[in-house]
């Protein structure tokens, strides 16, 4: 296949209707900030990410504005990760003998997304890492993360969060098109969570997040919520505030486009938002629910 070039990183090919480029990466543990400070570090396997939401913040972090235009279509794969991994956990390990790290992946990618079903590189760091037992958060919207079950059970603390911002079929394929349904997910953490068997030496845990919530068909609501009981902690959060400078995280444009067809929603989005929180608590009485920055630690 054609080859060509696109700051630094070569292309090699292209899977689906993404653009794939291979590069190597300088670190692969970043130093955790934001929302996720809990955390020592991010692991990010791949930058970009195929699924593409028109809400994303992460796009803000593409290597260049073109690229950030054409968030969603393009995806680098970090050639060297495991390597790089193997040697930034084992440093950490020599300098913390008795504090394993603790790690998010990922914050600006979807770990998941549909290359990993070919290159099964999160997979490979996943081997790396069990090794080495760090604290682990793993974020995704993938039904593919099932398929690495035999590694995650050997995980001693491991927290999933499933990413499912709306209830309304509708709404998702308003919202992120190409991502996958969300019965699809559902089933996923369902799958995971009676895969794993309990151990009392172990500590695996399970999160819904709806960050952002999304608009939900008061119809679909109580269904919805009512399927949540599967986990132990769900997640939720308001919209981004839009940005569009780089490095500034923020909700794309694309989104807010979007954004006009819910209205109902959206003309009183607070209101909808606080309601949608309180079907929540009333529903699910034995379940954890955090808003914000404070659901995303592991604890
Ligand atoms: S799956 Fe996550 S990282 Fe990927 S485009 Fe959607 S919000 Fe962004």
């Amino acid at each position: 296949m054609a080859k060509s070039q696109s700051e630094g990183n070569s292309q090699q090919e292209s899977f689906g209707t993404a653009k794939v480029y291979i590069n190597n990466a300088q670190s692969i543990l970043n130093k955790a900030t934001g929302f996720i400070d809990y955390y020592d570090f991010t692991l990010n396997p791949y930058r970009g990410c195929q699924y593409g939401c028109s809400y994303c913040y992460a796009a803000a972090f593409s290597p260049n504005s073109k690229m950030r235009q054409d968030w969603g279509n393009w995806v680098i794969i970090k050639k060297n990760a495991v390597e790089i991994l193997e040697k930034e956990l084992q440093k950490w390990q020599n300098k913390n003998p008795d504090k394993p790290a603790s790690i998010y992946m990922s914050s600006v990618t979807d770990p998941y997304q549909p290359i990993e079903s070919k290159q099964m590189l999160t997979r490979s760091l996943l081997e790396t890492m069990v090794k080495y037992q760090p604290i682990l958060v793993i974020q995704t919207r993938s039904p593919l993360i099932a398929k690495d079950v035999d590694i995650l059970q050997q995980f001693q603390r491991l927290r999933i969060n499933m990413s499912i911002p709306t209830g309304s079929e509708q709404v998702r394929k308003d919202f992120e098109p190409r991502t996958p349904s969300i019965s699809a997910r559902l089933k996923a953490i369902e799958t995971l969570r009676y895969s794993i068997p309990y151990q009392k030496d172990r500590d695996i845990r399970f999160s819904v997040t709806i960050t952002p919530l999304l608009p939900t068909f008061p119809e679909h609501q109580i269904e919805f919520i009512r399927k949540l009981e599967i986990v132990d902690r769900v997640v939720i959060q308001e919209f981004h505030a839009t940005q569009t400078r780089s490095l500034v995280a923020g909700t794309r444009q694309e989104a807010e486009t979007i954004k006009q067809k819910y209205s109902w929603w959206y003309d009183n989005e607070r209101v909808n938002y606080l309601k949608f929180k309180e079907n929540l608590v009333s529903l699910l009485s034995d379940i954890e629910i955090k808003e914000g920055k404070e659901g995303f630690g592991f604890e």
